[in-house]
């Protein structure tokens, strides 16, 4: 039988950029028996800066595990029945430690943060012909603030007590899964420091080709390489849980969130898509065994190694800095709403922004874009604009970002998406996800499990050698039950509106000259 009580379960620890969760699927129909919630503090120090307290992340991965370890025994369901650990993070975001101490040297730089701007401008400076694209044949991005190397630089040349830990061979690098994964394993008393190909992919010292740290990228960038993780595939055991109430099961699956949001969709196809609306806006490709570089601005990425003697998968990838973030930045600084969720009500009190756009390029503007210098924008007000207009203009400023990295996908690969599937917290948001389907003039599909990202990195988790609770062929998977959203308004509208959308780009991409 499959009820929770017997099942095999798989747990996904799912550090994200504005909260942590714990999740405990089963294995067997892939059905959430439990979870847990904690919000994460983000610090804005100095404007444009974005960091976390890596203490913090640690306590809400502990304060979820445990929670969701009392919420079960209370349903009578023996924690022995959890199998294995997942671990799915935010990427790029960095930080360096102590492996002596097990001290944080610094808080964690953000994936978001920009105080790397000029730094990114003085490398792009040094390149021939000033390109953000040299070193995109081996890592598949480009020269930005975004990635993991730069702000990695900026700890090095900026924090004394990175450098002297350095020095003194003590200093440990890592993305989020390689602290919680380190943390989880044991920290200063035997950690594992690892890292899966997905996350490593998104740190401009890895080469997608070799699948390994690249010796030329890290001098280009003056990083020593002995404090970089071991590279692992995203399915196999990596090590053990040594404390909390789940110590001794394995922890063996590590993906960043996008890709195992790819993942959790079953996007195991060339050709498939998915589009994760959280902080950012992400969406992926999976263009199988082989890296695709972009002709119109997206990245190549590593998206997924299920297990050692496994390929590695690639992905193109469109990215959004700011989508979720925008609501929250018109509840935290405009206090417009006083939860996220009731953006919506205010959206659709008034169904359109009269006219009203807003460009949220708070930390510059990425995919297509890449301008680290682009500003938020709104405009198009008159004396009408009101709150209600507002809301609805940050909504649709989400669909049209979207828009702009779908049409990108398109013309890269030659064949239009006839529908789009979608996950991540905003997509609770019918309004929004009508006009997602409104603004692209195809369907939008929500499954109704919106834990696609942990889900996926449960998979990952439950499939590797040595668990093997979770089958991972497509005969397989259980029913995805779904919503579809279909295109209600004409293309002459949508058309319309998105040329106005694209005037305001400019504007936020100029808007100092
Ligand atoms: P992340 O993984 O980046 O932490 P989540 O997938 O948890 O993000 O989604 C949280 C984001 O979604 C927040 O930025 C929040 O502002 C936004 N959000 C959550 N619920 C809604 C909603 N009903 N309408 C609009 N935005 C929402």
């Amino acid at each position: 039988g499959s009820s929770a009580a017997e099942a095999p379960l798989v747990a996904a620890v799912d550090q994200g950029t504005s909260s942590t969760r714990f999740l405990v699927f089963n294995a067997k129909t892939a059905e959430v028996v439990s979870q847990h919630q904690v919000e994460i503090t983000q610090f804005f120090p100095k404007e444009g800066w974005v960091e976390e307290d890596p203490k913090e992340i640690m306590r809400s991965v502990y304060e979820c595990i445990e929670r969701v370890c009392e919420k079960l025994t209370q349903l009578n369901i023996d924690l022995s029945n959890i199998k294995a650990v997942g671990v799915t993070n935010q990427r790029e975001t960095t930080l360096v430690w102590d492996k002596v101490t097990g001290e944080p040297l610094y808080n964690a730089l953000v994936w978001l943060d920009l105080r790397t701007q000029s730094t990114v401008e003085r490398l792009i400076e040094k390149t021939p012909g000033r390109n953000k694209n040299h070193l995109k044949h081996k890592t598949g991005l480009p020269i930005s603030t975004y990635f993991s190397a730069v702000k990695l630089c900026w700890l090095l040349e900026n924090v004394e007590e990175v450098r002297r830990a350095v020095d003194q061979d003590r200093a440990m690098f890592g993305t989020v899964d390689s602290w919680i994964i380190w943390c989880l394993s044991g920290g200063k008393d035997g950690g594992v420091h690892c890292t899966d190909v997905s996350n490593a992919s998104r740190t401009m010292l890895f080469n997608i080709h070799t699948l390994d740290w690249d010796p030329e990228l890290c001098r280009y960038f003056d990083i020593p390489m002995d404090i970089l993780p071991k590279v692992r595939s995203s399915s196999e055991i990596y090590g053990c849980m040594k404390s909390s109430s789940l110590s001794g099961v394995p922890i063996s699956g590590c993906l960043g969130d996008q890709s195992a949001a790819l993942v959790g969709q079953l996007c195991f196809k060339e050709g498939q898509t998915k589009n994760t609306y959280g902080t950012g806006c992400f969406l992926l490709r999976n263009t199988g065994p082989t890296p695709v570089m972009s002709e119109h601005g997206l990245l190549t990425t590593v998206a997924y190694k299920l297990g050692k003697d496994q390929p590695a998968c690639y992905a193109l990838e469109g990215s959004v800095a700011i989508a979720g973030a925008v609501v929250r930045w018109l509840k935290d600084n405009m206090g417009i709403v006083k939860s996220t969720s009731e953006i919506e009500e205010l959206a659709a009190a008034v169904g359109s922004s009269y006219g009203c756009y807003f460009v949220p390029a708070f930390s510059g503007l990425y995919a297509p874009y890449w301008e680290p210098s682009a500003r938020g924008i709104i405009c198009g007000l008159t004396q009408f604009t009101n709150k209600n207009h507002l809301a609805f203009a940050a909504l649709e400023a989400v669909c049209f970002q979207t828009r702009e990295i779908l049409d990108a996908m398109n013309q890269d690969s030659g064949v239009p998406l006839e529908q789009l599937r979608v996950d991540g917290g905003m997509t609770s948001n019918r309004l929004l996800m009508q006009l997602q389907a409104d603004i692209l003039c195809i369907p939008v599909v929500r499954p109704n499990m919106a834990e696609t990202t942990a889900l996926g990195v449960a998979m990952a988790a439950g499939a590797a050698e040595g668990v093997n609770v979770w089958d991972l062929t497509a005969a397989e998977h259980p029913e995805v039950v779904s919503e579809k959203f279909e295109p209600q308004i004409n293309t002459d509208e949508s058309e319309f509106r998105f040329s106005r959308w694209k005037k305001a780009v400019q504007k936020a991409m100029n808007w100092e000259t």
